[in-house]
């Protein structure tokens, strides 16, 4: 019998073609090594709370100020979400509603800004995000948009011209973090520059969230005016964001993402974001966060040992950028090669890429889901054997070495069984 027909049973009666599907993906994330940074596992408490009928309440508003009765439930398990974002971050103040991360990037703009207003980010070939001013995002288009970067010999953010731009442009919001940045995020540097500029700094943590909130990496606050972050992915909660700030801008967040931006809050996601931050306030989840920095290190020493170029050199957190241009290997041919060997990846740019984004010179890894199946740095040097093995494939075209892969692969992950999955 199929795990969907075990596990989901009213599902497979009713759409066996989806609950068929939702198996097969079942299978597909126990068997293979995911090294995708910004993909996790959840637990199986978050996963059950993310599928209640909570799903089926509406309630515009905030907690004693709904547009909708029958709150009595709701408003308890949004306080309670809430109060714990602010306890695990140490934040004057707490959103709990925005949809995913690029809502509530939106919504701070629109608490802040005008559109026309210039905006300062990094720029997404340098490991920014779209939604921190980039052309194509409506950020870039409705706002006008100013981009800094690292530098060519380092891979490190240059402060002295991060500086330079936010004087000569006075932006009103500058957005540090991002999305393919291996190393820690000097939220200090930031503000004092925000400072000298009369900008809003926010700090986007949406890939380290669950570092900060497990001690493995400094917080941005009391530094930052607004944090972004998702809480999907080192966090290891439900898809969905939270926007926390200092008590000043708390009504000015509030009423940016509703009714600015958005209508009714998904009430099942705001019962498992509580139960993320529930289990990220415990010791366990500490250990978490160090170890997947940990193996990110050992991951970055392993595969720095078999040659392969890193960004910056290395890693701080939990997040490798791999520049495959020596290898003669383009990043997209590596990844589609890897996903063939049961590991999952992404193909990334490069700072500086000679290459288009669609077909770049890197990948993107990280040690985020496989340290929640309890893998360790011991493993390291064997995970960065099958990239070796898996690249060099990839260069001369060999499906039978990536076969072998994908089944040594399967084999370890079997006895690290995921977080949330059926057995
Ligand atoms: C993932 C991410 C986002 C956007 O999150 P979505 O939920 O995909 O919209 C925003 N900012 C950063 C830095 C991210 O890494």
């Amino acid at each position: 019998m199929s795990n969907a027909a075990t596990h989901h049973p009213a599902l497979a009666a009713a759409d066996p073609e989806i609950a068929a599907l939702v198996g097969a993906e079942e299978r597909l994330q126990a068997e293979t090594l995911r090294l995708i940074p910004s993909e996790n596992y959840v637990s199986a408490a978050v996963l059950e709370a993310s599928g209640t009928v909570l799903q089926n309440k509406y309630s515009e508003g905030y907690p004693g100020r709904r547009y909708y009765e029958g709150q009595q439930n709701i408003d308890q398990v949004e306080t309670l979400a809430v109060e714990r974002a602010k306890t695990l971050f140490g934040a004057d103040h707490a959103n709990v509603q925005p949809y995913s991360g690029s809502p509530a990037n939106l919504a701070v703009y629109l608490a802040f800004a005008k559109p026309g207003d210039t905006v300062m980010g990094m720029a997404l070939p340098m490991g920014g995000h779209l939604t921190h001013g980039w052309g194509v995002s409506a950020t870039g288009t409705w706002f006008r948009g100013v981009q800094y970067g690292v530098r060519q010999d380092t891979g490190l953010v240059d402060f002295d011209e991060v500086r330079d731009l936010a004087l000569a442009e006075r932006p009103k919001l500058i957005f540090c973090g991002g999305t393919a940045l291996p190393r820690t995020i000097d939220f200090a540097a930031y503000a004092e520059i925000a400072r000298e500029a009369g900008a809003v700094l926010v700090a986007d943590i949406a890939h380290i969230a669950g570092l900060i909130a497990g001690g493995a990496h400094p917080s941005p606050v009391p530094h930052a005016d607004v944090i972004s972050t998702t809480t999907h992915k080192t966090l290891r909660g439900p898809r969905g964001a939270m926007l926390m700030s200092r008590a000043e801008h708390a009504k000015a967040i509030d009423k940016a993402v509703f009714p600015g931006l958005q209508g009714g809050p998904h009430n099942q996601t705001t019962a498992a974001i509580a139960v993320a931050l529930h289990e990220a306030s415990g010791p366990a989840f500490r250990d978490y966060a160090h170890a997947v920095v940990a193996n990110a290190r050992a991951l970055a020493d392993a595969l720095l040992a078999r040659g392969f170029d890193l960004v910056s050199g290395g890693t701080d957190n939990h997040l490798i950028l791999m520049d495959l241009t020596a290898k003669e290997v383009p990043g997209k041919i590596a990844a589609k090669a890897l996903d063939r060997a049961g590991i999952v990846v992404n193909y990334n740019t490069v700072p500086y890429d000679p290459r288009r984004p669609f077909d770049p010179s890197g990948i993107r890894i990280g040690t985020p889901s496989l340290t929640s199946r309890g893998l360790d740095d011991t493993h390291m040097p064997l995970v960065a054997d099958w990239i070796t093995r898996g690249v060099a494939a990839a260069g001369r075209g060999d499906e039978d070495a990536l076969k072998v892969i994908r089944s040594e692969v399967a084999e370890l992950m079997a006895a690290f069984p995921a977080p949330g999955l059926p057995l």
